[in-house]
């Protein structure tokens, strides 16, 4: 398989190196020359198949042979190594809880695909690989984890001071080795505007930079992974499914679509935003619209310019009217968000986080407004307890804290503050 760069300025190249590279070289994002089909026996038998063994087949063909057999095997199952249970809500919406691996986040399965992959692709060479992360609070620490340890790469990771929350602060500070936290004084968007400047600084080339943002492909294709452990887990129900994901850069519903694209039968999308909706715009107006960031309860998905929304227009080939017909969008206030996790509670006493809140309300929308028998599936992307605060204040109960987490609860922070560009280039070039 080869990857295309979606500027078009750049050769096509293997997945190896569009995983060290991260971006290419013409800054666009890579994406598979063609979408892999998967055939009708595949499907027929998925239940048969372990969740390893399926993953394998559907992550596959866009490894190629860098990667043995036998080991992309076992990165898959290193992985996929915690639950994904399904949990019912109603009759026909149930939430696809994403959040049982090491971090309490979904990106857990991601960042351990890209670790171990890229640990594997760099172990012969003598060069090591310097990984630089942007995070608003959950990506980095899913990212520290999974690379934790892992030879020949460093990882650095930026996240606003003062904005993210004590637990997830203590995920990204107290793990040392090969991890860096800087603790950069500004808002998330200084933090990403200095990841990009170092890997536009040609001063710096000499460090092997990448990227863990789901603009990688090594952590953005894995995540397709989740909808199809949901269709092996619901096929029975004979029903079409329709997924609502609670999005942000979009990384995760666009690995969904590109699911369906290999022939997972999937009825349809939504995407469920906060008030940070240029995509749910994009869909009513046919225009795209970039704005600046707004700070909601569901900061996870506070994103004015979605990344990965090239991806999803490069699939229906900019062809708003063909996007529309998989994918509708909606969005929701804060206010709206925590009447739904209300909602969710008193109808099953589940306490959802305000991600899978937004999730709720968007597919709810959708299922309102369509006459076929459809079954919703909610993504809850986060534990309610990393966002507690909002969560206990809504709902006046109190979310227990998962015993992995107090391990990291109780060590102490370090960090590297940084207040600009030329402090953190001295840094690394130290
Ligand atoms: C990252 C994240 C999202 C958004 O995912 P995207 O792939 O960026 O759209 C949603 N919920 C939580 C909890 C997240 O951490």
């Amino acid at each position: 398989m080869k990857y295309i760069s979606l500027n078009y300025n750049s050769k096509s190249t293997l997945f190896h190196n569009a995983v060290k590279r991260g971006l290419a070289p013409d800054r666009g994002l890579y994406f598979p020359e063609t979408i892999p089909q998967l055939p009708r026996s595949f499907f027929d038998g998925i239940e048969k198949l372990s969740i390893p063994e399926m993953a394998y087949r559907v992550i596959k063909p866009y490894v190629g042979n860098k990667i043995l057999k036998e080991k992309l095997m076992e990165i898959v199952t290193e992985t996929l190594d915690f639950d994904f249970p399904i949990i019912d809500i109603n009759e026909n919406i149930a939430a696809l809880e994403l959040f049982q691996g090491p971090t309490l986040a979904f990106k857990d399965v991601g960042a351990r695909f890209m670790a171990r992959s890229l640990g594997y692709l760099n172990q012969d060479s003598n060069e090591k690989i310097n990984v630089l992360v942007a995070t608003s609070g959950d990506t980095g620490g899913a990212v520290a984890n999974g690379f934790l340890g892992v030879e020949g790469i460093n990882v650095f990771i930026f996240y606003p001071k003062g904005k993210v929350s004590e637990i997830q602060e203590k995920q990204l500070t107290t793990l040392g080795h090969n991890i860096t936290a800087f603790e950069v004084d500004g808002v998330f968007d200084d933090c990403q505007e200095m990841v990009k400047t170092a890997f536009l600084d040609s001063g710096l080339s000499s460090l092997n930079l990448t990227s863990a943002n789901s603009i990688n492909v090594a952590r953005w294709l894995p995540q397709m992974f989740y909808y199809f452990i949901a269709f092996r887990a619901l096929k029975s129900k004979n029903k079409r499914l329709v997924f609502s994901v609670p999005s942000g850069n979009f990384g995760n519903i666009c690995a969904g679509i590109m699911g369906q694209q290999m022939g997972l039968p999937i009825d349809h999308f939504v995407a469920s935003t906060n008030v940070n909706d240029a995509v749910p715009r994009y869909l009513e107006t046919g225009t795209y619209n970039p704005m600046p960031t707004i700070q909601t309860i569901s900061n996870a998905m506070d994103v004015g310019n979605p990344s990965n929304f090239i991806r999803i227009q490069k699939i229906f080939n900019n062809d708003a009217v063909k996007m529309k017909k998989y994918l509708s969008g909606y969005r929701y206030t804060d206010q709206q968000t925590r009447k739904a996790l209300k909602e969710i509670y008193d109808l099953k006493n589940y306490i959802a986080d305000p991600h899978g809140a937004v999730g709720y309300l968007g597919l709810k929308e959708y299922l309102n407004q369509q006459k076929e028998d459809l079954y919703g599936v909610f993504l809850e992307t986060a534990h309610p307890v990393k966002f507690f605060e909002s969560v206990n204040k809504t709902l006046k109960v109190e979310v227990a804290i998962p015993e992995r987490l107090k391990d990291t609860l109780s060590k102490e922070k370090v960090s590297v503050p940084i207040k600009d560009y030329s402090e953190l280039k001295a840094y690394l070039l130290d």
